[in-house]
């Protein structure tokens, strides 16, 4: 038995100057912590072949499979609004692409397989609990149904990593449709290299947004698809508490997926200013930062492409602005969508925005738990009498004020108490990956080498709007010696 992956490989067709082809560094003892099996199935690999000792040694980047064509990928960033013109996999290898059940192009891609060109002072390795976080938020994101690069595999090397201290080495197998990002626009932007920004718009037009091929003004549509992807992703990630943590141009896919998953976290009490990440001093990634940011980073998008939008650059400087000013819309429509979903409104009339604006201004000053209280406010609306939700509240005399309104506004529409629980319950989670669960699952499989709360907390993850009351305990917020206040990069 061989592992056959159906590799269709298009990126390491693309000019040299696009990536380094490198192979990756094999390690001393891999073992399999986790296949996603599903993940598998729908990519066309037999799980139980990959759950084999030589299917580990692939996860593990110790073999490289037949038809891979393993490469590092060129790219460039800003960070935390400092520009970089060198980035690029530093510890992550594309071994190539194949077409999944449905016809899409996914790249296979494994995250701390060791050095490439890339790497810079960095050891091209990643500790086990970085892997294990991306790999538990990440397949979070999908089972809420947000847009997001996925993971199938996670191994330990058998190796040692050293960052403060020693810690086990693993390898992550990320699934992304691609791994395309705004920083990979400015590495060839930055080195005025206009027929390689054409080829990659082409390449990315082809694989992410056929529709606009053949299109009077492919380049100018092809921003407009991004920033309206962008712009309703960021909204999506509102929509549930999370905040990315490094919202870096390289860490900004231009396929709309949420990637790169390091320092990210779900918040627990709403607190739009809440920032996590150990990096992020300024708060310049704070969650209702994350709009503006967004549109900082399709900004610097816009300017790679400019070259690509006519030879008279002070027009193309305005379409570029106009483009980019559809964003602010796009997003407030998703995000005031969704808004109004979560509380159970049906139908848009005038005062919805400023209702559900004093819902969130409540819920800040009395340290309300984001999930909890929109799946509360659904029992809510299932039984009046159900008033779990103002203990959210410090005080709860703020949500009753606040919910004689809200009745008014829910008697304006027809459906049914159990009708509207029941779409309540299907856009507000029950389960979201708590930053003390996530923390204690990484504690225990790091110390102890316990794998059985991650498999667990995976487990009810993804079932993330059913109630599940074995697990009930799973969607408590942290006790005040439980929280979690700070998240770090691990790289
Ligand atoms: P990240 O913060 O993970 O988005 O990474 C930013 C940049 O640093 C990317 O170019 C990464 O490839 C690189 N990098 C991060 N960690 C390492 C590492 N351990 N070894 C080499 N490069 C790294
Ligand atoms: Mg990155």
């Amino acid at each position: 038995m061989t592992v056959h992956f159906p590799f269709q490989n298009s990126y390491s067709a693309l000019p040299d100057s696009f990536f380094a082809r490198v192979a990756p560094t094999p390690v001393a003892a891999p073992r399999l912590i986790k296949l996603n099996r599903p993940l598998a199935v729908q990519l066309g690999l037999d799980p139980d072949i990959l759950e084999t000792p030589e299917g580990a040694e692939i996860l593990a980047g110790k073999t490289v499979p037949a038809g891979a064509d393993p490469i590092a990928m060129a790219y460039a960033g800003h960070q935390f609004g400092q520009f970089v013109p060198q980035l690029g996999d530093g510890r992550a290898i594309l071994l190539g692409e194949v077409i999944d059940k449905d016809g899409v192009r996914r790249d296979i891609q494994l995250k701390g397989s060791g050095p490439t060109p890339f790497s810079r002072r960095g050891d091209g390795r990643a500790a086990l609990g970085p892997v294990l976080r991306e790999y538990i938020v990440s397949e979070a994101m999908y089972a809420l149904g947000i847009p997001t690069t996925r993971s199938l595999a996670a191994v330990v090397t058998g190796e040692h990593v050293i960052r403060e201290t020693a810690l086990p080495g693993a390898v992550l197998t990320r699934v992304a449709s691609s791994h395309i990002r705004v920083g990979t626009f400015q590495f060839f932007a930055v080195r005025r290299d206009t027929d390689a920004i054409r080829r990659l718009a082409d390449h990315v037009i082809a694989r992410h947004y056929p529709d606009l091929l053949g299109t009077e003004r492919p380049y100018h549509a092809l921003l407009a698809g991004v920033v309206a992807r962008q712009a309703e992703l960021v909204a999506r990630w509102l929509l549930v508490g999370f905040i990315h943590g490094v919202m870096n141009t390289d860490n900004s896919s231009i396929s709309g997926e949420t990637i790169d998953y390091g320092p990210c976290a779900f918040m627990d009490a709403y607190n739009p200013a809440q920032v996590f990440s150990s990096i992020d001093e300024m708060g310049r990634y704070a969650y209702a930062n994350q709009p503006r940011i967004a549109l900082w980073n399709l900004t610097r998008l816009a300017e790679c492409l400019l070259p690509l939008f006519g030879e008279e650059q002070d027009k193309a400087v305005e379409q570029a602005q106009e483009i980019l000013g559809a964003f602010p819309e796009t997003f407030s429509k998703a995000y005031q969508a969704g808004l109004r979903k979560k509380v159970g409104l049906f139908t848009e009339r005038d005062g919805d925005e400023a209702l559900i604006q004093d819902l969130l201004d409540a819920m800040a000053k009395n340290q309300a738990d984001f999930t909890l209280t929109f799946r509360r406010l659904g029992d809510a609306a299932g039984d009046p009498a159900a008033d779990d939700v103002r203990a959210e509240f410090m005080d709860p005399a703020a949500f009753d004020e606040w919910a004689r309104r809200w009745r008014e506004r829910l008697a304006a529409e027809p459906q049914s108490a159990a009708e509207r629980q029941t779409a309540m319950n299907a856009v507000n989670p029950i389960f979201i990956p708590r930053n003390h669960r996530v923390e204690a699952v990484i504690q225990a499989a790091v110390n102890n080498d316990d794998y059985a709360p991650f498999d667990e907390l995976v487990k009810v993850l993804a079932k993330p709007y059913e109630d599940q009351p074995d697990y009930a305990a799973y969607a408590d917020p942290p006790l005040p010696d439980q929280r979690v206040l700070q998240t770090f990069c691990g790289t």
